[in-house]
């Protein structure tokens, strides 16, 4: 299973209708509007991965 990154959803590659690359990586969403999220901003979810470090420094 992979994780869809803006809800933290896990999501089936196999049955996946939305998935998205980035920086060479496919990552998978439960719906279009995960997918349009992660588009429009994608350092943010993946950022957010990353542990709380990365949001401080963000705020
Ligand atoms: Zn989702």
């Amino acid at each position: 299973m992979e994780i869809d990154p803006v809800c933290k959803m896990e999501v089936d590659p196999a049955t996946a209708e939305w998935k998205a690359e980035y920086k060479g990586k496919t990552y998978y969403f439960c719906a279009p509007g995960c997918k349009r999220s992660f588009e429009k901003d994608p350092e943010k979810y993946l950022n957010e991965e990353q542990g709380n470090e990365n949001k401080l420094h963000m705020a």
